[in-house]
């Protein structure tokens, strides 16, 4: 299957007299004929649903659709996109681990690995993903478990080099972890270059409407945990919750994923409600169609940006002026994503009245759904940090994020031309 097609159709097959879209399976538990099915379950020796803390048929058809779109072996959809990465890492990292991250990555996800896991005794060291070989190299220690990095950075909007960052950390024997939001599989499937695990915020494009906040986890079968059994011995040595069973002896190639939702998702329940599931089964089969139009607003609204005079700067990959358009023509070939970042000509002041003067463009924590929507990072979900620590984090304090949603772009470029008065 094709990715349109798949985006409509991967994940579920009815048969007959069944449901055509994928139903919503709104049931805690699941019934069995006698104790000894159940057991087999609690043993993992049977696949089955038993309780929707773990696992749901409806979360597990969306996650097929998403697993197959990014050409992993299996998916996990959870809560949020925080809690997607927070499993990621956490499956395989703990406490007394290192984990190595690109620091332009979204606010949240920097709060995560910088505050609350290293509270849980897991060090991260901060790279800027345009770093030489010689600084990325100096970043591991010989606890580092994985590599994390965001394919299109937010709010910065920078293209990683995946290939480059893939071949790194499997030079250190580590797994590479790219978020996958800003581009979805429609526009980039990191396995393709490389990387091992791939997370996402489904509340962006995947949902694409703003309806219901999640998360998905999606594992490529490719790292070989085998290969590095001393790294990963939460995946390569018995799990005693589970009388003893060995992950990359008992699932093979589905070993992380398997651990993430028996033994994770089983302790830590962030699971995604049904009926957000279904939200996002909904939002899947348009992204296809939805991407190729946020896209092709975004590249008219950051042409006519670059262009105008009220503007200091314009950041969008796929701008040919863009330091990363080399990247993006390689990564992204089709489009990047309808995120672009740019600064006006004037003070924090001129900015805010900007923002404040815009009407069609809503002032949002938001992105990268159906409506176009615009952030200052340092006024608003990074003011907590200070302009010195921006610029570490890779974003100048003058940065606006806009996201261009599904309007049409001539009442889009309208408004901006308004609110700028030009
Ligand atoms: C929004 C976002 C997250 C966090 O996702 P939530 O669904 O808000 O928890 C993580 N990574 C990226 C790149 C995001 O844009």
């Amino acid at each position: 299957m094709k990715k349109a097609t798949q985006c409509v159709q991967a994940g579920y097959t009815p048969g007959k007299g069944e449901p055509r879209q994928i139903p919503i399976i709104q049931s805690t538990t699941f019934k069995y004929e006698n104790s000894e099915q159940m057991g087999r379950l609690f043993d993992l020796e049977d696949n089955g649903y038993f309780y929707t803390r773990l696992q749901n048929p409806t979360n597990d058809m969306v996650a097929a659709r998403i697993a197959a779109l990014e050409g992993g072996v299996g998916a996990m959809l959870t809560s949020s996109g925080q809690a997607a990465n927070f499993f990621a890492c956490f499956n395989i990292c703990e406490c007394g681990g290192h984990i190595v991250s690109t620091a332009g990555i979204y606010g949240g996800t920097f709060n995560l690995l910088g505050t609350t896991l290293k509270k849980m005794g897991i060090d991260v060291t901060f790279v800027d993903q345009e770093a030489s070989d010689e600084v990325l190299e100096n970043a591991f220690r010989p606890n580092t478990k994985l590599v994390f990095t965001e394919m299109l950075s937010n709010p910065g909007v920078r293209v990683l080099d995946v290939e480059r960052f893939a071949k790194l950390a499997h030079s250190h024997g580590v797994p590479l972890i790219v978020d996958n939001t800003f581009p979805t599989p429609v526009n980039c499937r990191p396995f393709e270059w490389g990387a091992d695990i791939v997370t996402h915020s489904t509340t962006k494009y995947m949902d694409g409407h703003g309806v219901q906040v999640g998360g998905v986890l999606v594992d490529s079968g490719n790292f070989n945990w085998d290969e590095h059994a001393d790294k990963f011995p939460g995946l390569t040595q018995p799990d005693p919750s589970y009388h003893g069973l060995t992950y990359t002896k008992k699932f093979g190639k589905l070993a992380y994923i398997t651990k993430a939702t028996s033994q994770l998702m089983r302790d830590l329940g962030s699971i995604q409600s049904p009926q957000n599931a279904f939200y996002l089964g909904l939002g899947l089969q348009s992204l296809d169609v939805r991407m190729e139009r946020h896209c092709s607003n975004a590249r008219k609204v950051a042409a006519f940006l670059d262009e105008c005079p009220a503007i200091k700067w314009v950041m969008y990959p796929d701008l040919p002026s863009d330091p990363d358009h080399a990247l993006q023509q390689k990564y992204l070939p089709n489009g990047s994503c309808g995120v672009m970042a740019f600064a006006v000509n004037g003070d924090r002041a001129y900015a805010n009245r900007f923002i404040d003067s815009l009407k069609l463009i809503t002032i949002e924590t938001h992105v990268a759904d159906c409506y176009s929507c615009i952030l200052h990072p340092a006024s608003h979900t990074h003011r907590q940090l200070s302009d010195e620590q921006l610029l570490e984090a890779g974003i100048s304090p003058e940065l606006i994020r806009l996201s261009i949603g599904l309007e049409d772009v001539d009442d889009i470029i309208g408004d901006l031309r308004q609110a700028l008065g030009v």
